[in-house]
């Protein structure tokens, strides 16, 4: 589309989304008035949303702490379209390259390599991805089918929605507004920012991030499924919800 380099798309959509989150959320408040049970279901919606989208991504795709029942996979599916993230196979291979290069040259959005506002616009510095690494997500055929049409999925997704009600489309980008401050948390403050080195992080990350702000203990054993004692998602949401 229009010969634009990747990282420049990807900026771009984070300008879009960000853009109607902040200029529609307040309108959806002034124009239908919600009562606070609404705005709490609604926003735990999609934080919950979110979490489990950052489980697919994360714990399964990537470094396989777990094996999904039919309907969890599904769903982590479903939902990683919904956040509008990245498609999980890029995903993938950053990630694994941050966890192979962290905080050195290769990590793709070393914060110590790229400064904070790189990160912000998830301008990641350009790596190439190793052989060999991607051998549990080559057998997952529904996470490259989405891969490959993540963006198809999107809109398809985003025009039922828009069907439905044009505020399910505000609550989308609200969504990836979210998903997005705690890609950023966990990128920069999980790695002491400039510091650049994997560091936990405290009690109030933990209510929203449910485990990943064991970012420390995770770097040391990226392979296990429980980070630490507060590790909710590990502990609870993976093995009630999405695990076989
Ligand atoms: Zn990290
Ligand atoms: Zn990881």
């Amino acid at each position: 589309m229009f010969n634009l380099s990747y990282t420049t798309k990807v900026a771009i959509k984070i300008a879009i989304l960000y853009a109607v989150a902040l200029i529609c959320v307040p309108l959806w408040f002034i124009y239908t008035e919600p009562s606070i049970g609404e705005v709490i279901f609604w926003f735990v919606l999609a934080a919950f949303v979110s979490r489990i989208a950052n489980v697919g991504y994360h714990r399964w795709l990537t470094h396989k702490q777990f094996e999904p029942s039919w309907l969890g996979r599904k769903l982590m599916l479903w939902f990683m379209v919904m956040t509008a993230e990245a498609p999980p196979g890029h995903y993938v291979v950053s990630h694994l390259q941050h966890h192979a290069n962290t905080d050195k040259e290769g990590d793709p959005h070393g914060p110590k390599q790229i400064g904070f506002w790189r990160l912000f616009w998830g301008r990641y510095d350009e790596v190439k991805p190793r052989v060999g690494f991607l051998r549990y997500y080559s057998k997952q055929k529904d996470a490259q089918f989405v891969t490959k049409h993540y963006w198809g999925l999107y809109l398809a997704n985003w025009i039922v929605f828009a069907l439905i009600s044009k505020w399910l489309v505000v609550w989308l980008a609200f969504m990836f507004a979210w998903s997005w401050i705690w890609f950023l948390v966990i990128n920069w403050g999980g790695h002491g920012g400039r510091k650049g080195e994997p560091t936990d992080l405290n009690w109030f990350c933990n209510i929203f991030m449910g485990g990943e702000d064991y970012h420390k203990a995770h770097h040391e054993k990226p392979g296990r499924l429980v980070y630490g004692k507060w590790d909710t998602t590990g502990k609870y949401l993976v093995p009630w919800f999405l695990a076989k």
